[in-house]
């Protein structure tokens, strides 16, 4: 799996689970479908007026979230910023011309109220249920940084293998400490939950 091949993955889902948070915190979320990939670059439409808009230009932070046939989960974290004004029009026009349902909803000279925004620098977690262990990936996109997630195991550990024992997907390996695969882990917290010697860390 590749960052580009996530990207296309989302642009035959089609409908997107696009969220935001709101001035009080709370998170806004809404599925978009006026989106244009140009290679790793999300371009999307929304209208200026919309709630949608106002929280993006404040604050910028949008989580995408698309959910394949084959069990596959896509998450895309990152900052959506307004397109400047002189190429509003061109990618307007080009999302119009892959999208021709826009035209019924912004007829004629109405669309005038669209504001592209784009989506250039984020991260990207794959997730799939359907292989066996199941498999998780991270990639960073443009100016983005991966934030460490998942479970480790550290030197309290007494090599009990209790972990191993309880993981429901098989991914913890004997030594000295013993071993969590990151690209194999549920992150169900199993493992932390039942070491006796409490040697395992979320990050
Ligand atoms: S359960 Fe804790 S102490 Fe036992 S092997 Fe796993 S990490 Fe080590
Ligand atoms: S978090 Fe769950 S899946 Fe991951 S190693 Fe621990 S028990 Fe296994």
């Amino acid at each position: 799996m590749d960052a580009l091949t996530c990207i296309k993955k989302l642009g035959y889902v089609g409908v997107l689970d696009f969220a935001t948070v709101d001035e009080d915190g709370a998170p806004q979320v809404r599925n978009i479908s006026a989106i244009h990939y140009e290679g790793t670059d999300i371009y999307f439409l929304t209208a200026r007026g919309k709630y949608f808009a106002s929280q993006l230009k404040r604050d910028g932070r949008v989580q995408i979230l698309g959910y394949t046939r084959y069990k596959e989960t896509i998450r895309v974290s990152g900052r959506a910023v307004e397109v400047p004004e002189e190429e509003q029009l061109r990618w307007r026009n080009v999302l119009y011309q892959e999208q021709p349902y826009l035209e019924n909803v912004y007829p004629g000279e109405t669309k005038n109220i669209d504001t592209m925004f784009v989506i250039r620098d984020y991260t990207i977690e794959y997730f799939c249920l359907s292989t066996r262990p199941i498999t998780r990936e991270y990639f960073a996109v443009g100016n983005a940084q991966l934030k460490p997630k998942g479970y480790v195991i550290g030197k309290d550990c007494i090599g009990c293998g209790t972990c191993q024992a309880v993981c429901p997907q098989g991914v913890v390996s004997e030594g000295t400490p013993y071993g969590i695969d990151a690209n194999h882990c549920l992150q169900c917290g199993s493992c932390a939950e039942n070491c006796p010697a409490e040697a395992i860390r979320r990050l």
